[in-house]
């Protein structure tokens, strides 16, 4: 497996190449937003001066090189998780594509959609089943959908360790079982769930899987059709691209029965005052205009991944997660969040400095140019589960060198001494 040259990797990311107060910047704030390579910003910057124009309308050259130039985007976002491009619906991000599930079930239950969305009706006592680690994006749409149909919500705990209780999973997904929504890789404790195990517990019963990738796509190798799961989600942001543009991954056979969410222009084919009908998937989760640069630019984005291989991606993520992990567990009075041995996981380790408020390490650690995220990462029931109400944590790029985690071991090291708190 070809090793990446972090430090070499640094000069593709222009934001990297200033200083925080005089001190070099480390930034270990990935998992909330990740830095972009020059190749991206110049791929936004070519089409927004060279080719913008309408996309699927308009006779004219630009439009038809715009059009050209977003489908390709569709074509290798997709085939980076390993799918094809009528199996990509663009969203606005994660949390756009999540909720977009949850309300074309609601508009299932509502009986909208063609006589196939039925299949995905809940009733009164169905159930919807999530984990106890979910971002508020995977948790609270299920919420609402629970709400507005009497569906139960239930959830799979997880272990001291930070790992899934997977005797409660198998004992919690039966016959009533609807969805399965999981979180791939934790955004707060890093470890890779196991998918395959918990798409089989759901396909047994015949209950269907929605994953949430947004910590996944941009750090392993990902096959979404490969892993079997129904519909999956990610943000391009996360993921080298710009804000404002994500997918929602669907199985064909899935999209096509789903009803839709949003209405409105481009997602139509017959429209008259009284009734309208859709075009298919993808176009039919497509309502209004799409956010094209940016979906062009997250093209750029997913091939700039591509081009380091990300078996070598997250094999430098995982050996530079493995120093951190290990150098935190040296300091006295720092308790990692789901410190499981052995266990498959990404760059991304949360903790905790007893005596010592999350924000204050925070502004610590900024004090020396280091960049980490404070306070419950929108997982609050997991924070929860582990009697804090939030954390520190720390999450690495392609860009991460050793020196960066020992910059960071350094500070946390200090902090207890500067607080005054006793070690
Ligand atoms: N799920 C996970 C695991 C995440 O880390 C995030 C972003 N923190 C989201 C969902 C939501 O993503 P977005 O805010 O880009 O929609």
């Amino acid at each position: 497996l070809p090793r990446l040259d972090a430090a070499a990797l640094r000069a593709d990311f222009p934001i990297l190449d200033q200083s925080i107060g005089g001190e070099r910047l480390v930034y270990l704030d990935s998992a909330a937003t990740s830095q972009k390579p020059r190749e991206v910003v110049d791929a936004e910057v070519a089409f927004l001066t060279r080719a913008n124009s309408a996309v699927h309308r308009g006779a004219h050259t630009l439009a038809a090189e715009a059009t050209e130039l977003f489908e390709d985007a569709r074509t290798a976002v997709a085939g980076f998780v390993g799918a094809e491009p009528e199996n990509l619906v663009w969203t606005s991000g994660a949390t756009m594509s999540l909720n977009l599930v949850a309300y074309a079930i609601g508009n299932a239950t509502a009986g909208r959609g063609a006589p196939a969305s039925a299949r995905f009706a809940l009733e009164p006592g169905d159930e919807i089943v999530v984990t106890e680690i979910e971002h508020h994006a995977n948790l609270i749409p299920w919420q609402e959908l629970a709400a507005r149909t009497g569906a139960v919500l239930r959830h799979i705990p997880v272990h001291d360790d930070g790992t899934l209780d997977m005797d409660a999973a198998a004992a919690l997904i039966g016959e009533r079982t609807r969805i399965v929504a999981v979180t791939h890789v934790s955004n707060v404790l890093g470890i890779v769930n196991p998918v395959a195990d918990l798409v089989a517990l759901a396909r047994a019963v015949g209950a269907l899987t929605v994953l949430d990738a947004c910590q996944s796509a941009p750090h392993l190798p990902l096959d979404l059709p490969a892993l079997g799961v129904d519909l999956a989600a990610f943000s391009g942001h996360k993921m080298m691209g710009p804000y404002g543009v994500g997918a929602l991954y669907g199985r064909t056979n899935v999209l096509d029965a789903l009803p839709a969410f949003l209405t409105g222009g481009s997602m139509v084919t017959t429209v008259t005052l009284d009734e309208s009908e859709f075009l298919p998937a993808p176009q039919k989760f497509e309502a209004g205009t799409q956010p094209v640069s940016q979906a062009v630019a997250l093209a750029a984005a997913a091939r700039y991944l591509d081009r380091l291989g990300m078996a070598a991606v997250h094999a430098h993520e995982r050996e530079i997660g493995r120093r951190m992990m290990s150098g935190l567990r040296g300091i006295p009075g720092v308790r990692l969040l789901g410190d499981a041995d052995g266990a498959e996981r990404i760059g991304v380790a949360s903790f905790e400095v007893e005596g010592v408020h999350a924000h204050d390490v925070g502004q610590f650690l900024d004090a020396r140019g280091i960049a980490v995220r404070v306070g419950h990462h929108c997982a609050k029931p997991l924070h929860a589960r582990f009697g804090l109400t939030a954390s520190v944590r720390a999450s690495a790029s392609v860009f991460t060198t050793e020196d960066d985690i020992d910059a960071l071991i350094d500070g946390v090291s200090a902090v207890r001494a500067y607080f005054g708190v006793d070690a």
